[in-house]
């Protein structure tokens, strides 16, 4: 559980992060754009990916797509200049773990590499599947699973129904949706929400989402 991909295109950094992983034991590979970095993390030789976003080739949130969507549950911090509320939703919603905020101190990052390691698939027992009334969530495949079918769910569902199984009972109002999973720039009076909750009832049963009116939508 220590063999760590760094991809970073400023030497300057990726030299910085590798001399101060290895001196804590990792094994480091340094790779400086984002079609070797999707390459290298493909592979299943990593146990943790450090991403910068401004790569060269493809960039880091590309990288990550292509990562969750080919279901690998590598654990992935974003290295990022961009400190954004939207970037980092954005980044988080795409399918990383954590994000740190270029500049940075080596500490933060060792902190928050440690961390994921130890929560990583394989590694210890943080639930990694959310279950509600015959229905369940698993968060390293990202897929629910209904009435003995797997659903597939795009980056928004997946967030949107962890947020409710999550909350099992509760109501959460369009509103906490909104900011939750589509960050603050959304126009309230929008009804994506809905949308993506329609989506969602196509996908894995209408009843597995109660409507409560004029309040929002809670599971279980
Ligand atoms: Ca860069």
């Amino acid at each position: 559980m220590n063999r760590v991909l760094i991809a970073e295109d400023e030497e300057r950094i990726a030299r910085f992060v590798a001399k101060g992983l290895r001196a804590n034991g990792y094994t480091v590979t340094v790779v400086g754009d984002g079609i070797s970095a999707l390459d290298h993390a493909l592979s299943g030789g990593y146990d943790l990916v450090v991403l910068d976003i401004g790569l060269p080739g493809r960039d880091g949130y590309g990288v990550l797509r292509e990562l969750r969507s080919a279901h690998i549950a590598i654990p992935v911090i974003i290295l990022t200049a961009r400190d954004g509320v939207r970037d980092t939703v954005a980044g988080l919603e795409g399918g990383a773990d954590d994000y740190v905020t270029k500049p940075f101190r080596f500490e933060e990052l060792l902190a928050r590499i440690r961390l994921r390691l130890r929560t990583a698939p394989g590694a210890v027992a943080e639930p990694t599947l959310l279950a509600v009334d015959g229905l369940s969530l698993d968060l390293r495949t990202r897929r629910a699973l209904t009435d003995e079918r797997t659903v597939d769910l795009s980056a928004r569902e997946f967030a949107l129904l962890e947020m409710l199984l999550r909350h099992p009972g509760q109501v959460l109002s369009r509103e906490q949706m909104l900011d939750h999973v589509w960050g603050f720039d959304f126009d309230p009076g929008s009804n994506i929400v809905d949308v993506y909750i329609r989506q969602l009832r196509r996908k894995i049963g209408a009843d597995k989402i109660t409507t409560v009116r004029g309040m929002g939508y809670r599971c279980g």
